[in-house]
């Protein structure tokens, strides 16, 4: 049931709430009134429910995108930033379709109300501003993975170096060690994913890793939370920057073979309170970042 999973996710919404959220009708779902979504530890959400319970539904929608926007702002500052370009995405909690950061502004720049609600042809529901035609990225990987609620597409400063790479990204340190499978590459096309075709091939070059290699382009990655999204992106562009580095080495390179690459990301904690750290922790670095502006 759909809405079993979204209470999942929101972790706090008992059966009831849920039910509002999923019948809630679109016009009361306005992004100019709903902030952004989840990810957000339970007991946080959890305080701030109680406190009114009265629009959980509204609440619960603000509060996702509003942490989106967060994500957003974040992997700005991590290097994922190009001018207007990259976008982060949620699966639509009433199955409407996915919220989609507008076109016209860096991610540096997202607010909570930056984000249009598309269906899954791309149709505009809610909304305003240009929509990113990259969208199909978001559509197709949504649609073919039930499981995961969020989806990333940036232009990255070394994650594009390294697709420019004919090379597999290799599990040097602690960043691509971090990813089970290691991120494949998309290599049927550079030019812009605008199609529910060419959005449907990444999806299948994807399968069922975290993140890919756009060749000459960017990337991808998704996540089941807003925190294993911004924790993939990030842990992505680091990978790449460190072998991207390598690549310009002469010296002789080496790389964990296979069994001990997996003990060490069992050491790293790889898993949903491990990932909720990290993000707390950039959570906290944006905050400081912002204050200082
Ligand atoms: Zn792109």
């Amino acid at each position: 049931m759909e809405s079993d999973k979204w209470s999942k996710v929101l972790g706090w919404v008992d059966n009831a709430q849920t039910e509002e959220l999923i019948n809630q009708p679109a016009a009361a779902c306005d992004s100019r009134q709903l902030g952004l979504k989840c990810s957000q530890s339970g007991q946080h959400a959890s305080r701030s429910m109680k406190k009114n319970r009265s629009k959980p539904t509204a609440q619960a929608l603000r509060r996702s995108l509003r942490e989106l926007a967060r994500v957003a702002r974040v992997l700005a500052l991590e290097g994922h930033e190009d001018i207007t370009l990259g976008h982060v995405s949620m699966r639509d909690p009433a199955g409407r379709g996915l919220w989609i950061k507008r076109g016209g502004i860096g991610l540096g720049e997202v607010g909570a109300k930056d984000f249009q609600l598309i269906d899954f042809d791309g149709n505009l529901l809610q909304g305003k501003g240009e929509r990113h035609n990259e969208w199909p990225i978001h559509a197709e990987l949504l649609r073919t993975r039930p499981e995961i609620d969020f989806v990333g597409h940036t232009h990255a400063d070394y994650i594009v170096l390294m697709s420019c790479l004919d090379e597999e990204l290799r599990p040097y340190t602690h960043a691509a060690v971090f990813f089970d499978p290691i991120p494949p590459r998309f290599t049927q096309t550079s030019e812009l994913i605008t199609t529910p075709e060419l959005g449907r091939a990444l999806a299948a070059a994807v399968g069922g890793a975290a993140a890919a290699i756009i060749r000459n382009h960017g990337c991808c990655f998704v996540g089941r939370s807003v925190a294993e999204l911004c924790t993939n992106g990030i842990l992505l562009r680091q990978a790449c920057e460190i072998q991207f580095k390598l690549s310009l080495s002469n010296a002789r390179q080496v790389w964990p073979e296979a069994a001990e690459a997996a003990r060490k990301r069992a050491a790293l904690s790889v898993n949903a309170s491990g990932v909720e750290l990290y993000w707390n922790y950039y959570r906290r670095k944006l905050e400081q970042h912002e204050k200082r502006r």
